[in-house]
């Protein structure tokens, strides 16, 4: 079996603060020019070739993204690609008008582009060139592709013009790489990334990064009890499941954990005896997103250094068919010793998130976040632009929503309790894991889960609902997302949501 190794590469950001001379646009092959909504002629003038696109812009199509474009007359015949928008649009309305822009540009060949934002008050202006370059550093992914004749990396540097000021990308750059990690990982195919290569993938990052690594494979799930990950891992025809723990120690190796990350990593979900269809089958090698972004949200925060001690619990399996797969109305027991009807074997996600759940808050984190490609019907309640989040702390809603607004990854808040357990109420054990059939199951499913916290631990379960979408989201143009990482980041520096927070 050959190895797997992400090509997540840095792509080399240069800065080039002042005024964008005619040499300085010449240094870059395609040039991004954001300007404000309503660009004037003294705009255009801090431009080279001012008058000219200023003319452009004229001609422009109103209300098109992006609203211009051009070659400069110079030697490289540098490509302009030009957006508009307001000083004040929202980071999500910023990071769609980047990938916008940064499409239209690298379409054609590779090489040196350059990001330039004319016409705004410095802070706005920082703002808007992050977010553009995140664009650009999404786009600078070469997701995996297994032709026989490889294609070049679109992007070769990032060259950021016209800056007020040095600007710090360190957030984004961070960012990006761990948005780019779980995007990777997600669109690689299932029979390049089973669950005991995926483990090998992240045990390699664990060296090269310094954090703790633990496997738990069957044996030792068996030992502490986690019947509900286990229901779903019997179905494999090899003993490939397991559930990783990683450990990011900046300080005492020992710490509990401040905060602990829990992605669903479903390698490839058939539904398991309860067969899915074909069309809803096809993409299911990306059930494991949840657990790429739960990885990606890790790394980003051992780039950034982030003086907090951090857990990440992997739950890695398929979900099949066969002889020995799990099967409705058998009974199963999770690490905490609930009990646990089996109703449809296609909702294993939250069985594998359970026991990684119980196992996770057994050592008193301050908070846990999980990720999950874990409902339909929370696709059908907000759509793919959200995801869904839900937390075992209803006084947090309106944080959570604000750093969805600030990072970008938008959620919104669905409401869970005891209340909704009784739907759920079973003849043959604790509860049922779903129902046959009704309505709002990503609330039921976020109920039963918060059944898994133990110890009261505050709890976000993000279920992702803008996880997989054509034509991508924000500043992302590939259909798998990564939705989560900057989302999380938000969380944790911005709303500082929990006592260990930087
Ligand atoms: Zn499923």
């Amino acid at each position: 079996m050959t190895t797997v190794v992400p090509d997540i590469h840095d792509i080399r950001i240069f800065q080039k603060p002042g005024r964008v001379t005619g040499r300085v646009a010449d240094s870059v092959d395609q040039l991004l020019l954001i300007l404000p909504a309503r660009p004037t002629v003294a705009h255009f003038r801090q431009l080279p070739q001012g008058s000219k696109l200023q003319g452009v812009y004229r001609k422009r199509v109103a209300g098109s993204t992006p609203a211009f474009a051009t070659h400069l007359a110079n030697k490289k015949q540098t490509l302009l690609v030009a957006g508009t928008i307001s000083g004040d649009a929202s980071a999500f309305e910023q990071l769609t008008l980047g990938r916008k822009l940064v499409a239209a540009a690298t379409g054609q060949k590779a090489g040196v582009l350059g990001i330039c934002a004319v016409g705004f008050e410095p802070d706005a202006q920082a703002t808007l060139v992050n977010n553009v370059l995140a664009a650009a550093l999404a786009a600078g992914l070469k997701l995996p592709t297994f032709k026989s004749k490889a294609a070049p990396a679109k992007i070769k540097s990032i060259r950021l013009l016209g800056l007020s000021k040095p600007l710090d990308t360190s957030r984004t750059e961070a960012e990006a790489k761990g948005n780019n990690l779980a995007r990777w990982l997600t669109s690689l195919p299932p029979n390049m990334l089973d669950a005991v290569r995926y483990a090998d993938v992240v045990k390699d990052l664990a060296k090269e990064r310094g954090w703790q690594y633990k496997r738990f494979v069957t044996k030792d799930l068996k030992a502490l009890g986690a019947g509900a990950f286990l229901a779903v891992a019997q179905g494999n025809d090899d003993d490939s499941a397991g559930i990783v723990r990683l450990r990011y120690r900046p300080g005492a190796k020992n710490a509990n954990a401040d905060l602990s990350l829990v992605g669903k990593g479903i390698i490839f979900d058939t539904g398991g005896t309860n067969l899915k269809p074909f069309a809803s089958m096809l993409d299911m090698h990306g059930d494991m997103q949840g657990s790429a972004v739960a990885l990606g949200t890790f790394l980003t925060i051992s780039e950034l250094e982030l003086p907090l001690a951090v857990d990440c619990w992997l739950a890695l399996t398929e979900n099949r068919t066969g002889p020995n797969a799990y099967k409705s109305q058998d009974v199963v027991t999770a690490a905490n010793g609930k009990t646990i009807q089996i109703i449809h074997t296609d909702a294993e996600g939250r069985l594998a998130l359970a026991d990684a759940l119980v196992l996770a808050s057994r050592e008193h984190p301050g908070l846990i976040i999980d990720y999950a490609t874990l409902t339909g019907t929370c696709v059908s309640a907000i759509t793919s632009r959200y995801s869904g989040v839900f937390t075992n702390r209803a006084e947090w809603h309106s944080r959570l929503k604000r750093a969805g607004r600030r990072s970008g990854e938008r959620v919104w808040p669905f409401p869970i309790g005891k209340e909704f357990l009784t739907e759920l109420k079973s003849d043959t054990a604790d509860f049922m894991q779903c129902l046959p059939k009704g309505a709002g199951d990503h609330i039921l499913a976020a109920s039963f889960l918060a059944e898994f916290v133990e110890n009261d631990i505050p709890w976000v379960h993000l279920d992702l609902s803008a996880a997989d979408r054509a034509g991508g989201l924000a500043h992302v143009g590939s259909k798998f997302t990564g939705f989560g990482v900057r989302y999380t980041i938000s969380v944790i520096l911005d709303e500082k949501l929990f006592k260990a927070s930087p």
